[in-house]
């Protein structure tokens, strides 16, 4: 599903998605885009920043307050845009910046459904809680939980602590880490585990032994 109010890109996202087989809800406004969402479950909403009345981003924290299983992948239009996905805790699983390849959405939309699938299956198969400190990873309820508290954690955020808590005591590089947690082929830039990494260390601060290690990336220890 895709919420953008620029016609051409809409029909371009349409276009690209169905030759992918994909069933494509289209909305040129956030209030629409919500009740499609509501109505229709998506998978994956790829949500432009800049819409009229509500943007992107109040988009996306309703769809986080209502049901946190759907991926939000952003388009953003400019740098200052991008600062705000990120920084903000959004719960953003992906971005693309404007102009954009649509051949490379549609990939990071593929990579979203991939995702989703395999840890479906993941769960399915072999329920485990991987405890790090005083933090469990819970694989079967996809739920991370500090003393005992459940953790707020986006599904990229829950993904990377999976995987950095499965290769504990491994210094991983972001190269590693991106093909692990957000799944082989994945493009995009190494800055985005830093970020994620970021958003890891807010929300489980000292509880979470996650060093950095000068040269290569991280380890879990
Ligand atoms: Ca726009």
């Amino acid at each position: 599903m895709a919420v953008e109010d620029d016609p051409a890109i809409a029909d371009l996202l349409d276009m690209y998605l169905r030759r992918e087989d994909h069933r494509v809800y289209l909305a040129a406004d956030g209030e629409r885009g919500l009740e499609l969402i509501a109505a229709h479950r998506p998978d994956v909403v790829i949500l432009d920043v800049g819409l009229p009345g509500i943007d992107g981003l109040e988009v996306c924290r309703r769809i986080r307050a209502s049901d946190a299983a759907v991926s939000v992948v952003f388009l953003t239009a400019r740098d200052d845009e991008i600062d705000r996905v990120l920084g903000l805790e959004m719960g953003a699983d992906d971005y693309v910046t404007k102009p954009f390849s649509p051949r490379e959405l549609v990939a990071r939309v593929r990579a979203q459904l991939r995702r989703a699938a395999a840890t479906a299956a993941a769960t399915t198969v072999a329920p485990a809680v991987i405890e790090v400190g005083s933090v469990e990873v819970d694989l079967g309820r996809h739920e991370a939980r500090r003393d005992g508290e459940p953790v707020g954690l986006t599904t990229q955020e829950f993904e990377l602590l999976a995987f950095l808590g499965a290769n504990r005591g491994l210094a991983l590089s972001r190269r590693q880490i991106l093909d692990g947690a957000w799944g082989d082929g994945w493009i995009g830039d190494e800055r985005t585990v830093d970020v994620h990494v970021g958003q890891l260390r807010r929300k489980l601060g000292d509880d979470l032994p996650l060093v950095t290690v000068w040269g290569v990336g991280y380890r879990l220890d």
